[in-house]
């Protein structure tokens, strides 16, 4: 059985590995450990190891598990948000993957204002069409990072996506490719470049491409804490 410890090393390991073949710095990708569904014990392993950034992607069960875990942890949210459900965001999450649209950014943009705090804020893309659930047009992703930049309680830094599942990674890349370009685009037309600095794409099965493919944040669950069941 390996441990939580060295799946990390592991995947590190492999991140440098990847970021060394396209001329990058291992330093300038940060490693998201999904916890989803992990009880805290299990955290609290990472936690030891040395990681320091976590996602969750359900508010109840962040609720739950997040108040229990030391502090110094920083949180992310990425599965989908309800707006109705911004409202405990600021008291759990420095980061939300999730804004999918203007009137989400403004609500989430509130309640962080509201606490005193500034969320730094991803835009979600559904870069592949109609395959996937949730994420924004490629074409509304402007006014969405325009959205979060005029708002007080939140800092656009980068853009999302989650493309369907597909076991060769190779099919996830052309969706890669897709959404650093449209980072490259909203730069050249004069988005500021601090805004879409992070791409974050690539999970267990497909987080080598996705770094490959300019990934600056990977989001790897079952890689570190086994799978979920
Ligand atoms: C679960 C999840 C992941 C991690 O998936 P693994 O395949 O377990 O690495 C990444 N991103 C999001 C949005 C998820 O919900």
């Amino acid at each position: 059985m390996s441990s939580v410890k060295n799946n990390i090393s592991n995947v590190l390991g492999r991140i440098r590995v990847a970021a060394e073949k396209t001329g990058r710095l291992a330093d300038d990708i940060m490693l998201l450990a999904i916890s989803k569904t992990m009880p805290t014990e299990r955290i609290e392993e990472a936690a030891l190891a040395g990681q320091v950034h976590f996602g969750e992607n359900r508010i109840q069960e962040s609720r739950e598990k997040i108040p229990q875990l030391p502090e110094g942890l920083i949180w992310h949210l990425v599965g989908h948000l309800q707006s109705n459900k911004a409202k405990y965001c600021p008291a759990l999450f420095e980061w939300v993957h999730s804004i999918d649209s203007v009137l989400l950014a403004r609500e989430v943009s509130h309640r962080y204002r509201e606490k005193g705090k500034v969320c730094k804020a991803l835009v979600q893309v559904n870069v592949s069409g109609e395959k996937v659930k949730y994420g924004c047009e490629p074409s509304e992703t402007g006014d969405i990072i325009a959205a979060l930049l005029e708002e007080e309680g939140t800092q656009p830094v980068g853009l999302m996506t989650m493309p369907p599942f597909d076991p060769d990674p190779e099919r996830s890349r052309p969706w890669f490719k897709a959404l650093r370009e449209l980072r490259d685009n909203l730069v050249a037309g004069g988005h500021p470049d601090s805004s879409l600095k992070e791409l974050s794409m690539g999970m267990t099965g497909d987080f080598v491409v996705a770094i490959e493919e300019g990934a600056t944040i990977v989001r790897v669950g079952t890689a570190i804490f086994g799978s979920r069941g």
